[in-house]
């Protein structure tokens, strides 16, 4: 589950991790409201407005702004405020922008130059452990510092007995060239952020840029948070940080009901128990000459309402041309699917528009076989997987 960078900033806050300060905005006036109030709070002259999407690369895109006066965080907020904002990292349409963060300005020109760092926590899996990345290229994105200049990126791995030990702290910020103060704010920075990756057990944290201001502060300019959703059940304030706004209304209205839902861009729908039936049945798909529209694991319970329900969820997307069914009957018997599947299409009537092809094997594959071919309607029967592929096939033709 990713957090807009406002809601991870608050995470990074809690912890310690000193932040780029700022305030939410859904209008013009708020936004002039929370600029006079953060001048108060902060002492800050100017404002950085920037929209709350879930993109990165939101500068590229013309969602971070300078703002030199009042009238200025009124006049960008306002063009911000409900613009679909276009960036490398969205579709051509864009994302809508919602709310703005008004944030201090924190690059004023000081004594000493300010510096851009990147730097992010993330499990490495192939040595299942957490990992700080890092670069003295901030600012812009870490895939074009790896392509073109790969040893400017450094990391760390963290042994988990152990955790983020003092010395490696101090390797990164000996690593990104600092000294002094910053040195020494560097490795507190470090460790708290590492902290609060453990804390909310997340699954990414990015901050790019990491800066080192001209007082010699490091402050987390911007952030990016990926939760891990298998951990929510024990984040219920986290949890309630979701946007689903900025989610696919299909996919969320999916786990209200309980299914596992990804939607896809092809042609066929298809409604599979068990994870790895359903990355063979989007493989069988492809090789009958379809593209998969969905990844749907309906779990263990195939029921007529259940049924029904991941059916609508399927129909919702206009580029489904056929749907396949593909359950495997182990510990739910074949002929109760059957039999919901039945029922499903019954109840739905004229819903289900496109061709139906169903294929049940273990427990009682035959008998399920026999109910759908018996039950007058139309709906394609089959029992091997190459059976199924073939008829897929054949409705696309
Ligand atoms: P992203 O483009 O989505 O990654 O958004 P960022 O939060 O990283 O902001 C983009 C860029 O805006 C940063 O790389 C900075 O160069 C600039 N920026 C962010 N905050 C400030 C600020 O306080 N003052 C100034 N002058 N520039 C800022
Ligand atoms: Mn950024």
């Amino acid at each position: 589950m990713n957090l807009h960078e406002y809601q991870g900033k608050e995470i990074l806050a809690s912890y310690g991790v000193t932040i780029q300060r700022g305030k939410i905005a859904t209008t013009p006036e708020e936004a002039v409201k929370a600029a006079k109030e953060l001048t108060e709070e902060t002492g800050t002259g100017w404002h950085v407005i920037k929209a709350q999407v879930h993109a990165g690369g939101r500068g590229k895109g013309g969602g971070v702004k300078l703002a030199k006066s009042l009238d200025d965080v009124k006049k960008i907020s306002g063009e911000i405020i409900g613009m679909d904002l276009v960036t490398p990292q969205t579709s051509a349409e864009g994302k809508r922008v919602h709310q703005v963060l008004i944030a201090e300005d924190v690059y004023e020109p000081g004594e000493v130059e300010v510096e851009e760092f990147y730097m992010s926590v993330l499990l490495d899996r192939a040595q299942g452990k957490n990992m700080i990345m890092y670069s003295t290229e901030g600012g812009m994105d870490i895939e074009t510092v790896a392509e073109e200049t790969p040893h400017l990126i450094f990391t760390e791995v963290i042994d988990p007995a152990h955790g983020l030990q003092g010395f490696q702290a101090r390797r990164i910020a000996f690593n990104l060239g600092l000294s002094g103060k910053a040195f020494k704010e560097m490795t507190k920075f470090v460790s708290k952020l590492y902290n609060a990756y453990v804390g909310s057990d997340s699954a990414l944290f990015e901050i790019n840029p990491v800066l080192k201001a001209s007082d010699e502060r490091i402050i987390a300019v911007d952030c990016k948070i990926t939760l891990d959703e298998n951990a929510l059940f024990r984040h219920k304030d986290l949890e309630a940080m979701r946007d689903i706004r900025e989610e696919n209304p299909t996919e969320v209205e999916a786990r209200a009901v309980g299914l596992n839902y990804v939607d896809l861009d092809g042609n066929v729908g298809c409604m599979v128990n068990g994870a790895g039936l359903a990355m063979a049945t989007m493989d069988l798909i492809k090789q009958s000459g379809g593209e998969p529209a969905n990844f749907l694991d309906v779990g263990g319970t195939a029921d007529a309402k259940r049924v029904e329900e991941a059916f609508k969820i399927i129909l919702k997307d206009k580029g489904v041309k056929a749907i396949l069914v593909n359950i495997f009957g182990g510990i739910v018997r074949c002929d109760r699917v059957a039999q919901g599947i039945i029922d499903a299409k019954k109840s739905m009537g004229d819903a289900m528009n496109v061709p139906l092809i169903v294929r049940l094997q273990g427990t009682n594959a035959e008998i399920a076989k026999e109910l759908i071919d018996n039950s007058g309607m139309d709906v394609q029967s089959a029992i091997e997987f190459q059976e199924a592929a073939d008829k897929v096939q054949a409705v696309l033709a």
